[in-house]
């Protein structure tokens, strides 16, 4: 490898046990670079309305970056495409660890799995050597225990594993595909297409040294880069290292927008004080966790819980979208029992983000007299039960019980149990919503609401930035937003686009996600690993194409502006939110002020920002040609979806 590319692909198909190799041309990366871009285009290109996600058919997509692997910060990224089986559209997952880079040193930019195995089957990949292996003695394990069965038969603990657990082979439908147990493609259900195909899991070892095309050029980027993670966000930067996410919950307690009780409220200082980084440090013994090749070390490690029931419960990492999946949203201010759940979520492969969001759904359903004590088969589902919560974790992991409901996803649940429950299930596009309450963000709001692939926060992070006021002039975000007032969301647009760099390049969001890496320095890394010439412009013009192709896509599968909703109690009921001191300069120095969402004020502007058709959600033709996808266009047309 000299140029950052390994230059082919690996096909799998498990039906027919063979592999094939595939050049990935020097057209085809300047054209779709690589992570989510490459794997859009793949899932484009072969998955069709029709089939539905646990059909063989389904693509499995997995794809590096450019980056990945390289000494570009936080560079440790594989991103996952498939149909969802969860919700209305397609699985968009990236994740950290090591076995991204892994499938760079073996030399394959991607791999893409088809087919269904007649029998449960696992893929061991060393280097140019590709085998597909009986894993009916591997059936049923945790994921822990996958981990070290594949690892021993593959004879080295060099091998990098992505698995399953019984989670995905039940077909929950947030399923998650764990990478060596501690990182995870994590949101809407890769995990179960995994499990549809009987694939248990993949062990990789490459051997193979990464070259790039000017070592001098990228070096010279790459410190460039470090120095704006320093600069433009010490806060991460000193912060993370330290107390991981866990130092998010008390910011956003303080910010209010932490989704207490199902959403009902913003803030609780109780609980979120039960779940914050102190109760981290009081309740545990940790060492400091990094995917490969990150000086940000955003996780942590957890050894051992010291003291109480679950005292020398070793609970993996723990990350603050759980403690306030299975904390903030359940009303339980016990880190000891979220780290419980989270542990459980770990050895049967469960997404803890829709598992702890489903509990929480039930457990409002339940104090409104909507499931009754029958249907949860006895468990007493109120809020700030922590006990309950982590019994029905298991039933969902184990896929029984009431339990095997709410492995359906809170939408299909919520069909499921009728009445007026589906006002309570808190998703968009069938994914349920991750942490952060958008009545002190609206453009927090819009950013869930447009979000192609669902209640997903990764794209852009817009809360964080609205609420500590940045900016990013080079990606078109000059002066600091107004978080509290509707309307003016064009920036969200910009932003979307600007964060979908680390997507399609191969680093994590974490160097982006406060708008720290400047595009054009994306543009120097870019081009001195590649040799492919690219400015931070027209990479941007690349994460616009990824938007636009994820926006046909939603619209081939049926999906119009209408998708782009949120649940209605964001805009019907009115709730507190704290205004902190720093923000007091855009309420007039209220401290607290009421609030709801103006949806279609705040879509409005966001529609006219990305010249959008007001009823299809979709840009013009012409957008569609100048960003190169002209086909896609006239596939859209000719079936009678109405561009702007
Ligand atoms: S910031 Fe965190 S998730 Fe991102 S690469 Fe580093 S350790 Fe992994």
């Amino acid at each position: 490898m000299k140029n950052a590319y390994a230059g082919k692909g690996l096909r799998i198909d498990l039906y027919n046990r063979r592999s094939t190799i595939e050049p990935f041309t020097e057209q085809m990366r300047k054209d779709y670079i690589g992570g989510y871009l490459l794997g859009m285009k793949i899932l484009w290109d072969e998955y069709r309305p029709e089939y539905g996600a646990f059909d063989p058919k389904n693509p499995l997509i997995f794809c590096t970056g450019p980056l990945t692997g390289t000494r570009a910060p936080t560079a440790s990224s594989l991103t996952c495409n498939t149909m969802s089986p969860l919700s209305k559209t397609f699985v968009s997952s990236r994740a950290g660890g090591h076995f991204g880079p892994m499938l760079k040193f073996a030399g394959y930019d991607y791999v893409v799995i088809t087919g269904r195995s007649p029998r449960p089957a696992w893929i061991l990949i060393d280097d140019d050597k590709i085998e597909i292996h009986d894993a009916r003695n591997l059936w049923g394990l945790k994921a822990s225990e996958a981990d070290a069965a594949m690892k021993a038969i593959a004879g080295s603990d060099e091998f990098e594993t992505l698995l399953i657990g019984p989670a995905g082979e039940k077909l929950v439908r947030f399923a998650v595909a764990s990478c060596n147990i501690d990182r995870a493609f994590g949101r809407g259900g890769p995990g179960a297409v995994m499990g549809s195909k009987n694939l248990k899991g993949i062990a990789i070892r490459g051997s193979k040294n990464l070259g790039l095309a000017n070592m001098k050029r990228f070096n010279a980027a790459v410190q460039k880069n470090f120095k704006e993670l320093e600069e433009r966000d010490p806060w991460s930067w000193e912060g993370m290292p330290k107390v991981g996410t866990a130092g998010w919950m008390e910011a956003v307690n303080y910010y209010s927008m932490l989704p207490i009780n199902n959403y009902q409220k913003t803030y609780d200082d109780k609980i979120a004080g039960g779940i914050d980084h102190n109760a981290y440090l009081k309740n545990f013994e940790y060492r400091k966790y990094a995917c490969g090749n990150c000086a940000l070390s955003c996780a942590h490690y957890i050894p051992t819980i010291k003291k109480g029931k679950y005292a020398g419960l070793s609970s993996g990492v723990l990350e603050y979208e759980t403690a306030a999946a299975f904390g903030a949203r359940c009303g339980i201010g016990d880190i000891q029992a979220v780290a419980k759940a989270n542990v459980i979520c770990a050895e049967y492969g469960l997404d803890t983000i829709s598992c702890g969001s489903a509990i929480a759904w039930a457990m409002e359903c339940y104090e409104r007299g909507l499931v009754s004590k029958k249907e949860t088969g006895d468990i007493d589902l109120r809020f700030g039960n922590a006990d309950a919560m982590v019994h029905m974790t298991e039933l969902i992991g184990r896929k029984e019980g009431f339990g095997a409901i709410l492995a359906e996803g809170t939408s299909r649940a919520s069909s499921i149990i009728g009445k007026d429950s589906g006002k309570y299930a808190m998703q968009v596009k069938g994914l349920e919503m991750t942490a952060t309450s958008p009545r002190a963000s609206k453009c927090g709001a819009v950013m869930f609401a447009v979000n192609e692939r669902g209640g997903h926060h990764m794209d852009p992070y817009a809360p964080t930035i609205e609420a500590y006021g940045y900016t990013i002039a080079e990606a078109g975000i000059p002066e600091a937003l107004n978080p509290y007032e509707d309307g003016n969301t064009g920036a969200v647009y910009k932003l979307k686009n600007y964060t979908k760099l680390a997507d399609i390049l191969g680093t994590c969001a974490f160097a982006v996600i406060n708008v720290q890496t400047l595009p054009d320095t994306y543009g120097e890394q870019f081009s001195a690993a590649t040799g492919i010439e690219m400015n931070g412009k027209e990479l941007l013009k690349r994460s616009e194409k990824l938007t636009t192709l994820m926006r046909a896509f939603n619209a081939r599968e049926g999906l119009t502006a209408k998708d782009d909703t949120l649940p209605e109690r964001f805009m019907k009921e009115e709730v507190d939110v704290r205004v902190p001191e720093e923000n007091q300069k855009w309420t007039n120095g209220k401290t607290l002020i009421k609030r709801k969402i103006n949806l279609r004020k705040n879509l409005r502007d966001y529609y006219v920002a990305a010249g959008y058709n007001m009823q299809t959600g979709l840009p013009s033709r012409r957008k569609f040609e100048e960003l190169g996808l002209a086909k896609v266009a006239d596939n859209l047309m000719a079936r009678g979806i109405k561009l702007a």
